[in-house]
């Protein structure tokens, strides 16, 4: 053979056995039908909106656990199954409350929080209930009755974030129950009333917990509050009746893969989204009642999914677990029920990367919930570039994201975990016109767009599970010091943490 001729083939050979990139491998499996047959299925009418506690969502547990199955991904639920039963209690609003007390007359009550009771005694008025109010006077056994919000504050929102310190100060008070007097607009009582008076599902009441009553009471318009004089005491009645709770199983749904390094594989990467929506409401002018959540989030499902499906078939370095939780709707419970009942030790989850959805008005970018709060946000940035796309942090701020959905539980525990969503540049009526609404329904997502989106999410992940450098908070994060606190005693392998 003469020698060019070798040279070529010499040349050849190593083009063909190079290495596929991260970027090949998720090309690889990543197609655009199955995006669009797992969003239809699990957004379809069928399903009827997926609400934690009904038969339906059990079907899309099914689907999810199923599809785990088939892609080769090992169970990580009980028993060695793919399911964690995640036990809930649907908790009814009371029957009747009836508070009497001289001077006032409340007509109508917001139950922040409620308990059967029979309460008949001294009660005390504390004025705005400022710190010092509740220092300089005794509260224990007591009713504690207070104006809502602050002194030239008593704005709705401002009263809701006054009453938390109020409420903390009086149950460390040993007080009995806190009611608050606030005035609301016919408007905002409906608001309320609809968040608070309504049938809750919650992971159950530990049973330490006291008994206590956190109430608004709308006081009726011709009282006259200049009546009340702060520290003084009177007796007051305060029957709450007719709470029920009844049992309601849930799952998340979960399943694992070994990384293929020897040492990283000690550490895994968490891959989560909620499952559930909200279910079926009051129908629309078009007659549609199902709440179907596409965007919300059967598309944070799929993505997990995707990731599944292609870490299944090229392994990454870190191991990986993938959860689907329930009850996010009902105040992200599936995941604190999670960390609360880890079935792999929260100390060695290094990251968690959640999906979820409200919606999205850019097609152009992913946006990142915490992009910059980790030290991998590198890597979504370079995830998305490799798709067209552009990764942006946060637009919204005030809206709180970061602490609004299942990544909160993992952030708070310790665990770097930022929230990828669809492109969004500002909480506009793009957004609002499908944020839990009868119209979210698949056939109004763009899946040129999509199909990026999750080429981006599944690079993401293969970036971050690769990376030698393990990622962590960025320093001064909020969550820096939990993170700090969490891997601890890994220390002498965690240079990170030095
Ligand atoms: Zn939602």
């Amino acid at each position: 053979m003469r020698i060019p001729t070798l040279i070529i083939l010499l040349v050849a050979g190593s083009f063909f056995i190079q290495a596929q990139t991260d970027a090949d491998k998720v090309r690889a499996t990543i197609s655009k039908n199955d995006i669009e047959a797992h969003i239809y299925f699990l957004a379809s009418d069928e399903l009827r909106g997926r609400a934690t506690g009904s038969p339906e969502i059990d079907i899309a547990a099914s689907y999810l656990a199923n599809h785990l199955r088939r892609f080769g991904v090992k169970p990580a639920g009980d028993d060695g199954s793919y399911y964690q039963q995640v036990k809930l209690e649907k908790v009814s609003p009371p029957e009747s409350i009836e508070m009497t007390m001289k001077n006032l007359n409340l007509s109508e009550f917001i139950n922040l929080k409620v308990s059967n009771m029979e309460f008949e005694g001294d009660a005390i008025f504390l004025g705005y209930g400022t710190e010092d109010d509740f220092k300089s006077h005794d509260v224990k056994g007591k009713l504690v009755l207070v104006l809502g919000g602050q002194e030239g504050e008593t704005e709705m929102m401002q009263s809701y974030r006054a009453g938390r310190k109020k409420r903390d100060l009086a149950n460390s008070g040993g007080a009995v129950a806190l009611v608050e007097i606030v005035n609301l607009s016919d408007s905002e009582k409906g608001r309320m009333a609809h968040h608070f008076n309504e049938p809750r599902v919650t992971l159950g009441a530990k049973d330490e917990e006291p008994e206590f009553a956190h109430l608004w009471g709308i006081p009726q318009v011709d009282t006259d509050l200049s009546k009340l004089k702060k520290g003084t005491g009177k007796t007051a009645l305060l029957s709450i009746r007719g709470i029920s709770t009844e049992n309601m199983g849930s799952k998340n749904v979960l399943g694992y893969l070994e990384g293929s390094d020897p040492e990283l594989k000690d550490e895994f990467i968490v891959y989560s989204a909620h499952y559930d929506h909200v279910g079926v409401g009051k129908p629309n002018a078009e007659m549609d009642s199902i709440y179907n959540g596409a965007r919300d989030n059967a598309v944070g499902t799929v993505t997990v999914l995707n990731a599944a499906e292609n870490i299944a078939k090229y392994p990454t370095k870190r191991s990986s677990l993938f959860i689907f939780f329930t009850g996010e709707e009902k105040g992200l419970l599936g995941s604190q029920y999670f960390v609360e009942n880890p079935t792999i030790a929260l100390d060695r989850v290094v990251y968690c990367f959640n999906s979820d959805n409200g919606g999205y008005n850019d097609t152009t970018k992913t946006t990142i919930v915490g992009l910059n709060r980790t030290t991998a946000g590198k890597h979504f940035i370079d995830a998305a570039k490799e798709f067209g796309l552009t990764a942006i942090d946060d637009p919204a701020p005030e809206q709180g994201l970061f602490d609004r959905s299942d990544n909160v539980h993992f952030a708070k525990k310790g665990v770097p975990a930022p929230t990828y969503s669809m492109g969004f540049n500002a909480f506009d009526e793009e957004i609002t016109k499908y944020y839990h609404q009868v119209t979210d329904n698949p056939n109004t997502l763009n899946y040129d767009y999509l199909y990026k989106f999750f080429q981006s999410y599944v690079l993401s992940a293969r970036l971050i599970a690769n990376d030698p450098e393990r990622p962590f908070w960025t320093e001064g994060d909020k969550y820096y010091e939990a993170g700090k606190k969490l891997y601890a005693k890994k220390k002498e392998e965690a240079t990170i943490l030095d």
